[in-house]
């Protein structure tokens, strides 16, 4: 298969007086101070209901930046009748034709559509512009490119054949229709849903996060002057529980790809079991869910390294990604050092909206996140085996800013040890520099979870232990780093037990799930 060889988007700097850093700032002004109404998207067309609801940065949430129009279940239904006409025409187009229109989305988002894509994404869920720039630019274009890369590794994927016996696989897309429901977190991962499912021959039916319309809206304007053709990915805002009742009620409903809360994954998979006689094929699902992810740190290991990898892991996005480390070990020798190094970076970050760049701490995503951390801040402040070292303070006056926050507790199962917050807090328990073994063992043991985790030490025999020990709490398991930011090409990304069932993002294995293979056996 010849294909371009799928490249990682280069990261820009942004410094001070770059040409990005004009185009992204042009862009976020134009944007903040102006107002968009940001239809639907149904076979080809803008839908504009009129049941609409403002968007507001988190930053600023009395300022408003556009409406959007919201869904009957009508429209659901006209999106499923419609993803399955045209799905006729798109399940029997050549893959040549389908990777064009998605390297040609990679291109656009790497040139034209770069500074929109990232303003977008630091006004809707504010953030910085580094945190935007790795994310909405250049994941979601390593997606687009490495995804078409993917695509043709499972097609030559074939069986072997005799003389008088020729096999082969042919790797058809799913019958009926598929459903993406995205997360505000990343606008990747937005993109890479509908896409990946969409450039294995499926159509779709996309429901992005309230949260997240404003980049939604981008990654559409991307996909339709790439050229995806009409119906192929339909959007609908509004009632997730209207929407998915209509969704998968239908006969036709052959796959579900999700990003977001374990509790909803769950209720979703359900839905679906109870349907289950209803579908003409078994449904594919496919979901990443929830984290509560770990820093362990050994005795070996260096203070400031460790510090690093806690207050980045921690706190980049305010530590709004799955992938966040929001509990850490420390062993008790390494503790004063890492604690000042910890309180040190944390005192030095300015909070405040991404449009200042020199802001590393924006505001959580909503209202409801706000006050679901505050909560467990002020819990904090009053428990007695808690004690926050440093930030804890939080304003929503303008914008849902949480100073990020550092929890130290006496009690290794203390809640939010246990219970993912999604939000700038991390809280550490200091153990016996002398019981590695029994701390790793307690590590696992309180993985609900198991998503992504970090070891730091410098003795290989505690790295080997760790990673034996903790083989099963984490699927993307790191080692001298922080626990985010997985590169697609290089970490397929994802996680098991309550955080999904770990069909690497960014990986064949993933795509594998959007086929349904026909072997076909010729005699001669
Ligand atoms: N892939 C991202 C990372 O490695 C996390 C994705 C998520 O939050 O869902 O940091």
């Amino acid at each position: 298969f010849n294909v371009p060889i799928a490249v990682n988007e280069p990261v820009k700097s942004y410094a001070p007086g770059s040409p990005e850093r004009e185009a992204v700032l042009k862009a976020y002004k134009e944007m903040f101070n102006s107002t968009v109404d940001v239809p639907m998207y149904i076979n080809g067309k803008d839908v504009l209901t009129g049941n609409t609801r403002t968007m507001s940065p988190p930053h600023d949430h009395k300022h408003i930046v556009g409406t959007y129009h919201l869904a009957e279940k009508q429209h659901v239904e006209e999106a499923i009748a419609t993803a399955l006409e045209a799905r006729k025409s798109w399940a029997v187009l050549p893959w040549e034709q389908r990777a064009g229109i998605f390297l040609k989305a990679a291109e656009l988002i790497a040139g034209p559509y770069r500074a929109k894509i990232n303003a977008a994404t630091m006004i809707a869920q504010s953030k910085t512009i580094h945190q935007a720039e790795i994310d909405a630019a250049c994941e979601l274009i390593d997606f687009l490119r490495f995804n078409v890369q993917f695509m043709t590794d499972i097609y030559a994927e074939q069986p072997e054949s005799i003389t008088e016996a020729w096999n082969r696989i042919e790797y058809r897309p799913l019958e009926g229709f598929t459903y993406a429901v995205t997360p505000f977190n990343f606008t990747a991962i937005a993109g890479n849903l509908p896409s990946c499912m969409a450039l294995m021959g499926n159509v779709v039916v996309w429901k992005p996060s309230d949260s997240q319309i404003y980049s939604a809206k981008v990654i559409m304007d991307v996909f339709n002057e790439a050229g995806v053709p009409d119906g192929v990915i339909n959007v609908v805002f509004g009632d997730p529980v209207m929407i998915t009742d209509t969704i998968m009620s239908s006969p036709d409903f052959s796959g579900l790809h999700f990003t977001g809360s374990t509790f909803i994954f769950k209720e979703l998979w359900k839905q679906i079991g109870n349907n289950i006689h209803n579908y003409k094929t078994y449904p594919r699902i496919v979901g990443e869910t929830g984290g509560k992810d770990f820093i362990v740190a050994h005795k070996s290991a260096n203070a400031k390294q460790v510090a690093t990898a806690i207050v980045r892991g921690a706190f980049e996005f305010q530590g709004q990604k799955c992938s966040a480390a929001s509990r850490a070990y420390i062993p008790t020798n390494l503790w004063e050092d890492v604690k000042n190094y910890v309180i040190k970076d944390v005192n030095s970050f300015k909070m405040g909206s991404p449009e200042d760049m020199s802001n590393f701490i924006t505001a959580v995503i909503h209202e409801g996140s706000f006050d679901k951390l505050v909560k467990y801040i002020d819990q904090a402040k009053a428990d007695k085996d808690a004690e926050i070292i440093v930030g804890g303070n939080y304003d929503k006056s303008k914008g849902y800013f949480i100073e990020p926050t550092v929890i130290v507790t006496s009690n290794p199962k203390y809640t939010t040890m246990c219970t993912e917050l999604f939000g700038p807090v991390i809280t550490i328990y200091v153990y016996d520099e002398n019981k590695y073994s029994e701390t790793l063992t307690l590590v696992d043991e309180t993985s609900e979870y198991a998503l992504t985790g970090a070891i730091l030490a410098t003795d290989r025999y505690a790295v080997d232990e760790a990673t034996k020990t903790l083989q099963n709490s984490a699927g993307n398991f790191y080692i001298n780093d922080k626990p985010t930011g997985a590169v697609v090409g290089q970490q397929p990304f994802g996680g098991a037990r309550a955080s999904g069932t770990n069909d690497k993002a960014g990986s064949a294995q993933n795509l594998l799930r959007w086929v349904s293979p026909r072997m076909i056996k010729e005699t001669f």
